[in-house]
């Protein structure tokens, strides 16, 4: 039988992970009183009823930021916050082009999964519930997915930097982490130390090449991350098949932006392709990489 296009397990005392496995990491993190899903995912397949089983409480949506693939499930939800700057982005929504091009990534994906985890049960053993990929769910309508119509959805609540969600016995600041898009958010989770990243941390590649990134701002904000390092327990990231970090990523990152910005002539750079199929550079870390537009700005 073909497994759920979703994967959810339990990560820490009321955090799950609700992962779409190699695409998006969305995480579900529950108080006494109330639960949030910190993204809901590129809305392939319904997660309401998934995370309110899971949690065993009524669920509100937290976006990190208005990306398709963070908030394809907001119509889900009968409340769904998002930074403010993040609000006026999210009610213009995306095109069918965007989609489209997202689509043809996953087949592609899926396409290159067969020879891969023939190569991972041989050799490599990377491959786990949290990064093998899932066939898309029997009965998706791509067509519909592709125009989904005007954004549907409630009102977004705004937030902003320094705001508290509060859960009951937990609770989630809000940090403003702009550079990946104006309107990207970091919570840090006050009790347990668990940091939510959304594509501000990952392990890459981390995307910093759109017109709407800022470079100083990635620079500024994983800098800032940095400093609470030796607040947090565990990294929780929005993408890829290694959602989980041991603090020091923290730093591994904001180092890997600190040698971008002041032009280390070391960084090593290559030629790599996003999920749009465009040409940008890599540059290549340790632990992450990042994307940057092909030519350079400036
Ligand atoms: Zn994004
Ligand atoms: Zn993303």
């Amino acid at each position: 039988m073909a497994r759920p296009w979703l994967h959810v397990r339990p990560v820490s005392p009321g955090v799950w992970l609700v992962a779409e496995p190699t695409h998006v990491n969305g995480w579900l993190v529950a108080g006494r009183d109330r639960a949030v899903l910190l993204d809901t995912g590129l809305g392939i397949a319904p997660v309401r009823p998934v995370v309110e089983a899971a949690a065993g409480l009524p669920v509100e949506a937290v976006n990190t930021h208005h990306h398709f693939d963070h908030t394809g499930g907001n119509a889900e939800f009968d409340t769904v916050a998002i930074h403010a700057l993040g609000v006026p982005l999210l009610e213009a929504g995306t095109t069918p082009a965007e989609r489209a091009s997202y689509l043809a990534y996953t087949r592609a994906l899926l396409d290159a999964a067969g020879p891969y985890r023939d190569l991972d049960r041989r050799f490599f053993h990377l491959l786990g519930d949290d990064s093998d990929p899932r066939e898309l769910p029997e009965g998706f309508d791509a067509e519909a997915w592709v125009r989904p119509g005007p954004p549907r959805g409630p009102a977004p609540v705004a937030l902003h930097d320094g705001d508290v969600v509060d859960l009951g016995g937990r609770t989630l600041t809000v940090l403003h982490t702009p550079g990946h898009s104006p309107d990207s958010i970091c919570l840090l989770d006050d009790r347990d130390g668990l940091l939510f990243g959304g594509d501000t941390i990952n392990t890459g590649p981390i995307y910093a090449q759109a017109d709407e990134s800022d470079l100083a701002a990635f620079a500024r904000s994983t800098a800032r991350l940095a400093a609470l390092e030796p607040d947090v327990s565990l990294v929780c990231m929005g993408h890829f098949g290694r959602g989980i970090a041991e603090p020091r990523h923290l730093r591994e990152v904001a180092d890997a932006f600190d040698r971008l910005v002041s032009g280390d002539p070391d960084v090593e750079l290559r030629v790599q392709y996003d999920c749009d199929d465009d040409e940008v550079r890599e540059a290549v870390f340790g632990q992450c990489s990042i994307l940057l537009p092909a030519d350079p700005r400036g």
